[in-house]
C-alpha cells in the first residue's frame, strides 16, 4: 500500500453521519416510501455499509453502468441494467463510489430524470475528487470525503480490473501491488487460454 485514504473506521464513521443526513432529508420530504439506489458494482460495499445507518423506511434498488476501461475513463457511459421499481414521483437517493471526471453522475442523472421521472434525484457518494481534468463539475447532496487525491485509488469498492472491490478499506497502490496484481491477471488469461485450448 502507498497510501490509505479510508480506514474502516472512517469508513464507519462517514456512513453514520451520511446516514443522518439522509435521514433528516428524507423526514423533511415526507413523500412516501424512497428508493435507494446503488450503482453497481463498484458502490455495492459502501452501499451495503451506509443503509444501516438509514433508519427511514427505503426500498432497496441497483442500477448497473460502466464508463471505465481498466484504470483510465473512456467518457462513454452506458447502463446495462435499469433499476427495477417505478420510481416516478418518488424520492431517489443515488448511491456512488465516486466522482472523479463527473461524467458517470452527469449522464446518470440526465438518464434516471428523462425514464423515471422521479419527485427529488438526490445523490451520495463516498469520494469527491478534485480532480485537475473535471469535465463536469457535479455536486452530491452528501458526501462522505472530499480529496486532492489524483492517483488511482482502489479497495472497498474501488477495483483493479475487477480485483480488490472485497478489500475492507480504500488506498493507493503501491508499485508493488500493482506488479503483483499485473503477474496475477497474466496468469488468470494463460490458465484459462491453456483450458480454452484443451476443448
Ligand atoms: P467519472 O465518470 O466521475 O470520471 O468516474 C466515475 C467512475 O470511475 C466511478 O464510478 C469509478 O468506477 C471509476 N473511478 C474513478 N476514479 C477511480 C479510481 O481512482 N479508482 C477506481 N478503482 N475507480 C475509479
Amino acid at each position: 500500500m502507498e497510501k490509505l485514504i479510508l480506514s474502516e473506521d472512517e469508513i464507519v464513521r462517514i456512513c453514520t453521519r451520511l446516514g443522518k443526513e439522509i435521514d433528516a432529508k428524507l423526514d423533511e420530504s415526507n413523500n412516501g416510501i424512497p428508493v435507494v439506489v446503488a450503482v453497481m458494482n463498484g458502490a455495492l460495499p459502501f452501499y451495503y455499509e451506509l443503509i444501516k445507518h438509514i433508519h427511514h423506511k427505503i426500498q432497496l434498488d441497483t442500477i448497473k453502468v460502466s464508463s471505465y476501461d481498466g484504470t483510465g475513463s473512456t467518457g462513454h457511459v452506458t447502463v446495462s441494467k435499469d433499476p427495477d421499481h417505478n420510481l416516478e414521483g418518488r424520492d431517489v437517493v443515488l448511491v456512488e463510489d465516486i466522482i472523479d471526471t463527473g461524467i458517470t453522475m452527469h449522464y446518470m442523472k440526465e438518464y434516471i430524470h428523462e425514464h423515471y421521472k422521479p419527485k427529488n434525484l438526490y445523490t451520495c457518494i463516498l469520494i469527491k475528487r478534485n480532480n485537475i481534468n473535471m469535465k463536469f463539475d457535479e455536486l452530491s447532496d452528501f458526501t462522505g470525503l472530499t480529496t486532492d487525491e489524483q492517483r488511482y485509488i482502489v479497495g472497498f469498492g474501488f477495483d483493479y480490473y475487477g480485483l480488490l472491490r472485497n478489500e475492507p478499506y480504500v488506498y493507493v497502490p503501491s508499485m508493488k501491488d500493482i506488479e503483483e496484481l499485473n503477474a496475477i491477471l497474466e496468469d488468470d488469461k494463460k490458465t484459462h487460454a491453456d483450458m480454452t485450448k484443451e476443448k
